[in-house]
C-alpha cells in the first residue's frame, strides 16, 4: 500500500477491502449504542468501566502491586479513568498513552436554576464550552446528572431519553417578531440569559401560591426525585440534546449524533484497548475531562491527576521515586486523541484544502493547532511523526494531515500542550467531523474504523 498523501485515491471508503468496509459498518452500529448511552461525562465512564469489566479489566487500586500482562481500570471522582494494559517494560521506559477527553459543549443548570414567569417555570443554565448558542433553541433537550443531598447521597437523574419520557425546550422567538433580533450580529442575537429551558406550565391548585407553576413542579420533583429546590446547589445537572444517535445518507456511511467531539475517540480507543494483546511497552487509555473549558480543574489535564496516577502506579511496586516518575512521563509517547474540522464545501471560504481534512479521508494527524501563529500549540516533533507515518504505512492505516481551517479564521487547542509539558512526545489524531459543537455532529464510519486501526496500532506497537 502506498502512503496515504502520495496515494492515487484519498478516499478511505475505496482502499479499505470488502472485509475493512464490513468492518467499518459494524463499529458504526456499536458506536450509535455507545452514543446513546453515554451523553454526558458520568455516563460515559460507567459505560467504559462495564465494558472494561466484561473484557478482563480489574479495578485497580494502590494497594495492588503490578505485574506485566495485567488489565487495569482506575477512575477517579467519577470524572476521569483510566485503562492501561502492563508491558513486560519497566514503567520508567514510558507509557503508550492514547488521551481522549469525554466531557462535550451542554447547558449546565445553575446553581439556583428555578424560575416562575407568565405561568411558565423555566430552568436557568449556563453553557458549557464553545457553542453557538441559537443551535440549541427549539431543539428537545433531556436532562442528565447527578444531585448529591447533604448526607452524601446520590440521585442519579436521566429525563427525556426514552421516547414515552418528557422532554425540556427552549422556545425561539417566532419570525413575525423577530425582525429586530434578525437584524443583530449572529453572536449577540441569543444572550445566555436567555437560555431558560421550558420546565412546566401547570399550576398548582391551592390559588394562594405565588407561584403555582413552579410550586407545582417543586411539588412532582420531590415526589419523583425526593429532590428539594435547595438540592440544585449541590447538583451536576446538564441539559443535552434529546436527539438518538442516527445513520446518516442512504448508504449510511456517517453518523450524526451529540457528543462525538470527542467521545468519536474514547469509543474508538476504548475498542482498540480490548483487542491489545501483550505488550513491551505499558499501554494506556486515558479518558479526561474539562477539556472544552480549557482543561481546568482536578479532573482537567492542567492539574496533576497523570502524574498523580503515574506516581500511584510506580508505587505500588516501590518505585515511585521523583526520578523514575519523571522518566515515565518523559519517555512516553502520547496521541492526543481528538477531532479536527472536515471541510464544509458549504463554507469554503473558512478551510484551506490542502492542509485540512476531509471527511472518509482517514484518521487526520494534526500536527499543531492554536491560533494566530501557532499560539497555545503543541508542534509535534517530525521525528515522531515520522515514526508514525511507518506505523501506520505498516498497518495500512489510511490517514491525512490536519490543520483546524484557514489560518487567520480562528483556531482552537486540545490536551496536547499539557501531555508536551512532561517532555514525551505528542501528537493530535483523530478523525474529523462535520458540523463539530453542535447538537448533531456528522463523523464517517470509515474514518471510524481508520481511528480504531490507528490506536490499536500505537497501543499494541508503538
Ligand atoms: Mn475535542
Ligand atoms: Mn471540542
Amino acid at each position: 500500500m502506498k502512503e496515504n498523501n502520495q496515494a492515487k485515491n484519498n478516499n478511505a471508503w475505496l482502499r479499505m477491502n470488502e472485509e475493512e468496509t464490513a468492518a467499518a459498518y459494524i463499529l458504526g452500529t456499536q458506536y450509535l449504542d455507545f452514543l446513546n448511552r453515554a451523553k454526558t461525562v458520568r455516563e460515559t465512564i460507567g459505560y467504559i468501566a462495564d465494558t472494561a469489566m466484561n473484557n478482563g479489566f480489574i479495578r485497580w487500586d494502590s494497594s495492588l502491586s503490578i505485574q506485566p500482562g495485567q488489565k487495569l481500570f482506575i477512575e477517579k471522582k467519577g470524572k476521569i479513568c483510566a485503562l492501561i494494559i502492563v508491558g513486560t517494560d519497566p514503567l520508567d521506559k514510558g507509557i503508550n498513552m492514547v488521551v481522549s477527553h469525554i466531557d462535550a459543549p451542554r447547558l449546565d443548570l445553575k446553581p439556583r436554576p428555578l424560575f416562575e414567569s407568565d405561568e411558565l417555570a423555566f430552568l436557568k443554565t449556563h453553557y458549557y464550552g464553545g457553542i453557538k448558542k441559537y443551535q440549541w433553541l427549539a431543539i428537545p433537550l433531556a436532562l442528565h446528572g447527578v444531585v448529591i443531598k447533604p448526607d452524601g447521597s446520590a440521585i442519579n437523574i436521566n429525563i427525556g431519553e426514552n421516547p414515552e419520557d418528557p422532554v425540556f425546550t427552549i422556545a425561539d422567538l417566532l419570525p413575525h417578531l423577530a425582525k429586530e433580533q434578525m437584524e443583530k450580529k449572529m453572536s449577540e442575537a441569543i444572550k445566555g440569559e436567555n437560555l431558560n429551558a421550558l420546565a412546566a406550565s401547570r399550576p398548582e391548585a391551592d390559588q394562594e401560591a405565588k407561584n403555582p407553576v413552579k410550586e407545582y413542579l417543586l411539588k412532582l420533583l420531590q415526589e419523583k426525585y425526593n429532590l428539594e429546590e435547595e438540592d440544585f446547589t449541590s447538583a451536576e445537572l446538564e441539559l443535552v440534546p434529546a436527539l438518538p444517535a442516527r445513520d446518516i445518507g442512504l448508504d449510511r456511511s456517517m453518523t450524526g449524533a451529540y457528543g462525538q467531539d470527542d467521545r468519536v475517540c474514547a469509543f474508538t480507543s476504548l475498542q482498540a484497548i480490548l483487542q491489545v494483546n501483550s505488550v513491551k511497552r505499558t499501554a494506556m487509555c486515558f479518558f479526561a475531562d474539562k477539556e472544552e473549558i480549557g482543561s481546568t480543574g482536578n479532573t482537567g489535564l492542567q492539574s496533576l491527576l497523570l502524574e498523580n496516577l503515574v506516581t500511584d502506579l510506580m508505587q505500588s511496586n516501590g518505585q515511585a521515586d521523583y526520578y523514575k516518575v519523571r522518566q515515565c512521563l518523559a519517555n512516553s509517547a502520547a496521541i492526543s486523541a481528538d477531532v479536527n474540522a472536515a471541510i464544509d464545501p458549504n463554507y469554503p471560504e473558512v478551510f484551506e484544502k490542502m492542509n485540512n481534512s476531509f471527511l472518509s479521508h482517514g484518521v487526520v494527524l494534526t500536527k499543531y493547532t492554536g491560533s494566530r501563529g501557532k499560539y497555545d500549540s503543541n508542534d509535534a516533533n517530525p521525528e515522531y511523526l515520522a515514526a508514525l507515518r511507518q506505523l501506520f504505512a505498516r498497518h495500512e492505516v489510511v490517514w491525512q494531515v490536519g490543520e483546524l481551517g484557514k489560518i487567520d479564521i480562528g483556531g482552537g487547542g486540545t490536551v496536547a500542550q499539557y501531555l508536551a509539558r512532561y517532555g514525551m512526545e505528542v501528537v493530535d489524531c483523530g478523525p474529523a467531523v462535520l458540523g463539530m459543537h453542535s447538537p448533531f455532529e456528522v463523523t464517517s464510519k470509515a474514518d471510524l474504523y481508520m481511528t480504531y486501526k490507528a490506536y490499536w496500532a500505537f497501543l499494541q506497537e508503538f
